[in-house]
């Protein structure tokens, strides 16, 4: 065919321009991380079974525990090429990152890059929409290694510098926020943090570095689970952590020091979920969005929680930051209790019950998101508090006729006591 096994520009070197990106996306989705010299003549890199380097004799061992690098080979721990063409595929996807590090969860990406830049004493700054094992985290084990956190509304622009203390070191966001779907003014939040000395990291799972370029937009770690986009097939758990030069060599030093390595196996089926990544976020979006505009004209909902969706909290920040959506969202059920959400859900048959997110098919889940604040106000002061309980919808690749009929057929059931 003569096509190139390499994406012509890896690896962060790419001049393309943020103008061009959007439509570019694609196409390095395509060839992003392939070498020749990893990859071979084939399309997706092999799956490289290896723990132990031979060595031709002492000398070469000893040289070759010297260079600690990808594409260096010297021991399974520090990966091989299936692995390194899947973090030089994530870092070509991230603009402006020098470096990606896996790990073999979202939550492991999490604590190893909270663990690669907190020190005892510090003050770790929460958003107050984090993903609740993120929160757990904060809580629990930074806590036990004398990391303090406070948690911030995402919101509140205006307050967030008085949160800062001589101890604060890092602010953990995260944009839409999980469960209340809230989009925060990222590029001044991590304005904020920088001008304070702190480092901000995101978990940008929701948006993955096709919908928000998270180091573009002031952040210095961009966090992914890549069992949901990338993966995209409910089959794999994985994480990442992306970042320019100096935070991806701290990444990568505690990484190897937690001894974190994700299989050649999942990894190949990672690469593989990767380049149809772009099609499944563009369908997956497009039909959330008409089941979103649905719902939003139900009487029995209080408030659909869809950034792509006018009237979402933070939706304008969506327009102007984020390059894309996904098919991920909530909506509130106005006044309705825990049984009546629990019996919506258990009246769906398209919808998968179950956690996780991100796959090809569409999952459904009762959710309370009151439950798990601490710092903000939730339900926001407009509403009925009654108004709690909701639903959290992840929107796979059916036809949303489907979902939209299965729907009705949840509001049915909601309304039979
Ligand atoms: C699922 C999820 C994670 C954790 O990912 P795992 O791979 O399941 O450990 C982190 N952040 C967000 C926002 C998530 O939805």
């Amino acid at each position: 065919m003569g096509r190139r096994p390499r994406h012509p520009q890896g690896n962060g070197a790419d001049p393309v321009s943020a103008s061009d990106e959007s439509h570019r996306v694609n196409t390095r989705l395509v060839g992003a991380g392939r070498r020749e010299e990893w990859t071979g003549p084939v399309v997706n890199p092999p799956v490289w079974r290896a723990s132990t380097h031979l060595y031709p004799d002492t000398a070469a061992l000893r040289e070759g525990g010297k260079h600690n690098a990808d594409g260096r080979f010297f021991y399974g721990r520090r990966g091989a090429p299936t692995q390194w063409a899947l973090a030089e595929a994530l870092t070509e996807l991230e603009r402006g990152a020098a470096g990606t590090v896996l790990y073999p969860s979202g939550v492991a990406a999490i604590a190893g890059a909270l663990m690669a830049v907190l020190r005892p004493g510090d003050v770790l700054l929460v958003t107050d929409n984090a993903y609740e094992p993120s929160r757990i985290m904060a809580n629990g084990l930074l806590k036990r290694f004398g990391i303090e956190s406070r948690f911030f509304d995402p919101l509140d622009i205006d307050g967030f510098a008085d949160r800062f203390c001589d101890r604060t070191r890092a602010v953990l966001l995260e944009s839409p926020g999980s469960l209340t779907m809230e989009v925060c003014d990222v590029p001044a939040l991590a304005a904020i943090a920088r001008e304070k000395g702190a480092i901000s990291l995101i978990d940008n799972t929701w948006a993955s570095a096709l919908g928000f370029p998270a180091l573009e937009r002031g952040c210095d770690i961009a966090i992914m689970s890549l069992t949901k986009h990338v993966g995209g097939h409910s089959d794999l758990m994985m994480g990442s952590a992306s970042a320019g030069e100096r935070w991806y060599r701290a990444l990568r030093q505690t990484g190897q020091a937690l001894g974190h390595v994700v299989s050649p196996d999942d990894a190949s089926l990672a690469l593989r979920g990767l380049r149809t990544m772009g099609v499944r976020l563009e369908k997956s979006a497009e039909s959330a969005l008409a089941i979103a505009r649905w719902l939003a004209d139900r009487e029995e909902v209080a408030q659909v929680l869809c950034p792509m969706l006018p009237g979402t909290p933070g939706h304008e920040l969506w327009q102007r930051d984020f390059t894309g959506g996904c098919g991920l969202f909530s909506f509130i059920l106005k006044g309705r209790d825990a049984a009546a959400s629990a019996r919506f859900v258990d009246a769906l048959t398209w919808f998968g019950i179950g956690f996780s997110w991100g796959g090809f098919e569409s999952l459904a889940l009762p959710i309370d998101p009151s439950s798990i604040r601490t710092d903000s106000s939730w339900p926001p002061a407009a509403w009925d508090t009654e108004d709690r309980w909701g639903i959290r919808l992840s929107i796979g690749l059916e036809d949303p006729q489907d979902l939209i009929r299965d729907l009705e057929r949840g509001f049915a059931a909601m309304e039979r006591e």
